[in-house]
């Protein structure tokens, strides 16, 4: 059996999927991408490698996506993380439905992508130039209110009566708005429910300017925090397909795409 691996070089987090020649995903592994990514890229591969008890001579193909890929000079092949990320979204939710709209929220960035029928991109809107709803925007908010991000969902649903507005698109501002915000007495979970729902307005415009078609789907980090999943359903006012493991869809997609290239090149 031949074996197919699929990097995605975040700007957070380096996420890898291995899947088997059937496309069938059989293991996964995410690091923080940290200074250098391509160190801690071969260092995640290989204790990937390890854990699925596999050879580095079993991987047939290795194709990188995300913000780093270029600097993975060993993989076979380099593709956009909107291909990937569409890839992998199709496959995660075979099961589900026909996903035609899909909402990415990375460490840095978010997206909005718009597929057609078979599943090819046929337009994008990206939100790269500050923090504003994306994952960093969530890790200083939890980093100033002493939690974890993995506990933001846990405090959205213990809020009560109407969410808090939070207005600053800045991750900055945001944060002395936050300031403000504890001093006139507003609790924590009103204050992260508030924060949610400022990210999924600004999400839902996005969307709307691909245009909102078919399931959603929603993935990368922030697809975890089911407060987060909670706003951005009630915005739309549709629910949302989150897969059981959102951040790697990128990851699954560029390996399966591996599979396609690798029997195309010798067939
Ligand atoms: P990138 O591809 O840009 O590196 P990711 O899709 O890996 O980004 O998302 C990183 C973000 O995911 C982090 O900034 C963090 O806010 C969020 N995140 C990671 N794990 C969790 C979790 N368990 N719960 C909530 N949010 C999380």
């Amino acid at each position: 059996m031949k074996y197919f691996a699929g990097i995605d070089i975040g700007s957070t987090a380096i996420k890898i999927s291995i899947v088997d020649e059937n496309k069938n995903l059989i293991g996964s592994k995410i690091s923080a991408s940290g200074s250098m990514f391509y160190k801690y890229a071969q260092e995640t591969l290989d204790a990937l490698i390890n854990e699925l008890e596999l050879n580095n001579n079993d991987i047939a193909y290795i194709v990188a996506t995300g913000y780093g890929r270029k600097l993975y000079k060993e993989a076979d092949e380099n593709i956009s993380e909107i291909t990937a990320n569409a890839i992998g979204a199709r496959a995660a939710a075979s099961d589900f439905g026909e996903i035609k709209t899909i909402i990415n929220i990375g460490g840095q960035d978010s997206k909005a992508i718009s597929l057609d029928n078979e599943g090819n991109v046929v337009n994008f809107a990206m939100n790269d130039r500050c923090a504003a709803g994306t994952g960093k925007f969530l890790d200083v908010v939890a980093l100033k209110l002493e939690m974890d991000v993995n506990m933001l969902g846990e405090h959205h649903f213990r809020s009560k009566g109407t969410p808090l507005s939070v207005s600053s698109t800045c991750a900055v501002f945001a944060e002395s708005e936050i300031i403000g915000l504890l001093g006139n007495d507003h609790s924590i979970e009103d204050i992260v429910c508030g924060v949610h729902y400022s990210i999924a307005k600004r999400i839902v415009k996005l969307v709307k300017r691909v245009g909102i078609k078919g399931d959603i789907y929603f993935d990368g980090g922030p697809a975890l925090n089911s407060g987060l999943v909670n706003a951005i359903e009630n915005e739309l006012g549709q629910r949302i397909f989150v897969p059981k493991h959102p951040q790697i869809t990128t990851s699954f997609g560029a390996a399966i795409m591996g599979v396609d290239s690798y029997n195309y090149e010798n067939s």
